[in-house]
């Protein structure tokens, strides 16, 4: 375990203005706040948050990343709270750690390897700040070297395979090479250690029969070097076991190959260097044709730079050899976390070096947080690819993937169909949302249905994605000949009821061929949708008997009902939809610009509901009652509607006197009092008013609520 000194010392060495007191202090909070708890190693816990601020000062990483490093783990597993650390460690470091106990926080399915990549890319969009992601991954190297201390098997197994699809790829993706491999190869012995001791054995038989191939290949290397001037340093190392299983696996190859085991590299100073190491290289050796790959003059999207090149070299052996600067080296290592170091290699002053060392977290930072020119910062960086798509959660965990601007309905439409087709809410993180609330990423939606609901015409309007579009646009077609078909079969068994009649299928044929159709369905469809009237249908089944009764008559008496109001001039029913009675659920008070939805009821019409009335519970189970209806007022401004508010007011001088002037100030119009309870201290009253629409109700609510005699109004 690092001590303190040591990793204030090893800060210090790479930037000396770093805030050591404030290193130090985080270095005695984290000890002090993990206290006695262990790790499954039996060591202390504190030794794990020290060693990835360790890990994250070999990135060479500013002082706020260290000290986010040592606080990671206090508030997901101390008493620490997000506001403990920012009152002693300033905001930023507090947002960091959030930040990272966000991710911790994090749960998926690792079985679901297609929604790897998905995961991948919802991590660096959800880290705005890339250092979280930083030491978000040196944790987790440090968790899988100590991994196998962990007592449960499958559980080390399932960190593993987590490491292997998400962890070690993020890593790579930012071209942070050594932390990739590495994770990929502690993940390989946890999940497959047959097939890697299959491959180290393989190593060990190679270097048996080859002995000390890689120093002597390097050696020859160095030679032709000498004397060309060129500051040259030669490595030669054996790529990881995992690595090399990988590509047996891919190409089906043994390892015989030494290109395939070992990978060299020629460092040198700068560009220029490179091209005339490669010459050198190249007139001593031949090179293996379609092996070359100048990523220097073609950088590769993470930043990556280096010349390949395979010669066949040294006893006769294909060598695989990278040549590139010492600073396209950095990066090749450590990928994003290099950058810095690669910027400000011909910074000359101390002090500009210093500047910009860690400018580039910062602008990319900044970058991030305001959108739009992040692109231009990080053209050689995937991230910016994210910022047209959000990542939500199911409340299982299952990550959905959606464009921009999606909101709860397309994410219902993205899980399944049907599940688009029948919900009737949403909540977000928790709360009820509507469904044409946009989504955020990380947002965790949970979608309730009814298997009474289906798509209403105005969700076309709430979708952003085309599946959800099209799927509502088929359901509503269906619906609504479903809905024509039945509301016509009742127009016309009204009619003939009212006319004395059974309107038994058997009757009602005779009047398929004169209006020219096959079926019945497809007669009621016509007369649900006004094509034909049920009248029209009764003059076919009883030709000339239709004469002298008095239809209007008949029906305005078997639909008269004695609501407030009549429904028929103020709302509709579906496009098409006429000759149907429609009419206001008793003590609803709807109110134009609230949501309503008709029930038909058999006999007689449509009476129309707020769509959240509790009154609807019943008819759940029966959706093919269900039908759309909507407002249709001509005239805005002459109509007024009653509708009836609740308030609880306090039983003091005056509270009424000032209820009813300010209902008159906002030009609403008393119709009626009701004094429903009274108490010592507050009294229950109903108001009925005449007001505009639903807007006009909604700015009556707000303004009374904020009379201070007044404890709660609600609108009926
Ligand atoms: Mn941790």
């Amino acid at each position: 375990m690092l001590r303190q000194y040591e990793l204030v010392d090893k800060v210090l060495a790479y930037d000396p203005e770093a805030d050591e007191a404030l290193i130090n202090r985080a270095y005695v909070y984290a000890t002090k706040m993990h206290g006695s708890q262990l790790r499954h190693s039996g060591d202390p816990y504190f030794s794990h948050p020290i060693e990835v601020a360790g890990i994250l000062t070999d990135l060479r990483l500013d002082a706020a990343t260290i000290i986010t490093g040592l606080l990671h783990d206090t508030i997901e597993d101390t008493d620490a709270t997000p506001e403990d650390i920012s009152s002693v460690f300033g905001q930023e470091i507090a947002d960091l750690v959030d930040g990272v106990t966000k991710l911790s926080q994090l749960e998926w399915d690792s079985e679901d390897a297609k929604q790897a990549e998905n995961f991948r890319k919802f991590l660096l969009a959800m880290s705005n700040d890339i250092r979280v992601l930083l030491v978000k991954l040196a944790d987790r190297l440090h968790n899988m070297r100590t991994l196998h201390h962990h007592p449960k098997e499958i559980k080390r197994r399932r960190i593993a395979q987590e490491t292997l699809d998400i962890y070690a790829p993020l890593a790579g993706r930012m071209g942070m090479h050594e932390f990739r491999e590495e994770l990929e190869d502690l993940s390989f012995q946890v999940i497959n250690p047959e097939a890697r001791a299959a491959v180290e054995k393989r190593l060990e038989d190679f270097r048996s029969e080859s002995g000390d191939v890689i120093d002597r290949i390097r050696d020859r290397i160095e030679e032709i070097y000498s004397g060309s001037g060129l500051n040259v340093e030669v490595q030669g190392r054996q790529k990881r076991p995992y690595s090399i299983w990988r590509k047996m696996q891919r190409q089906a190859t043994s390892l015989e190959q030494l290109s395939d085991i070992f990978a060299f590299r020629v460092l040198v100073s700068d560009e220029p260097n490179c091209y005339q190491a490669l010459g050198i290289l190249h007139r001593r050796w031949p090179s293996v044709p379609g092996r070359f790959k100048d990523y220097i003059s073609t950088p590769k999207n993470n930043g990556y730079r280096s010349i390949h090149t395979t010669i066949v070299g040294p006893e006769q052996r294909r060598v695989e050899i990278q040549i590139r600067t010492r600073d396209m080296h950095e990066v090749a290592e450590h990928g994003i976390a290099a950058h810095w170091i690669y910027k400000d290699a011909d910074a000359k002053t101390p002090g500009q070096t210093y500047a910009d060392t860690f400018g580039w977290l910062r602008q990319l930072v900044e970058m991030l947080e305001h959108g739009g020119s992040a692109e231009e910062f990080l053209e050689h960086s995937k991230l910016q690819l994210f910022s047209d798509q959000v990542f939500c959660f199911t409340p299982k965990g299952r990550l959905i993937n959606l464009p921009r601007g999606a909101t709860a309905l397309d994410f219902a439409y993205a899980v399944h169909t049907k599940i688009g087709d029948t919900c009737v809410g949403c909540k977000i993180n928790g709360p009820h949302m509507p469904l044409r609330t946009p989504l955020q990423n990380g947002d965790e939606v949970e979608i309730i249905r009814s298997d009474a609901q289906s798509p209403l015409p105005i969700w076309e309007s709430y979708v952003a994605t085309g599946k959800a579009r099209s799927a509502i646009r088929r359901a509503l077609r269906h619906t609504q000949l479903e809905e024509f078909e039945l509301l016509g079969r009742q127009m016309v068994r009204s009619l003939f009821e009212a006319a004395g009649k059974h309107a038994e299928d058997q009757i009602l044929e005779r009047a398929l061929g004169g209006l020219g159709y096959k079926q019945l369905s497809d007669l009621f469809t016509a007369v649900g949708e006004g094509i034909n009237s049920a009248h029209e249908v009764y003059e076919q089944v009883f030709p000339g008997e239709a004469k002298g009764k008095s239809w209007k008559k008949a029906k305005t008496k078997k639909l008269k009902n004695d609501d407030p109001l009549n429904a028929k001039p103020l709302v509709r029913l579906r496009e098409g939809v006429r000759g149907h009675a429609i009419r206001f659920a008793k003590e609803t008070f709807p109110l134009p610009g609230d949501r309503i939805v008709g029930i038909l009821t058999p006999g007689e019409g449509v009476v129309v509901y707020p769509i959240s009335s509790a009154l609807l519970e019943p008819f759940d189970n029966e959706p093919d009652r269900w039908v759309d209806v909507t407002w249709d007022i001509q005239d805005q401004d002459a109509d007024t509607f009653v509708t009836r508010f609740s308030v609880r007011a306090s039983n003091e001088v005056g509270a009424l006197g000032a209820i009813a002037t300010l209902i008159a100030d906002y030009e609403g119009n008393i119709n009626n009092m009701t004094l429903a309870q009274r108490d010592i201290d507050f009294y229950d009253i109903e108001l009925d008013i005449d007001v505009r629409d639903s807007k006009h109700a909604n700015r009556i609510v707000n303004a009374l609520n904020g009379l201070t005699v007044v404890n709660a109004v609600i609108r009926i």
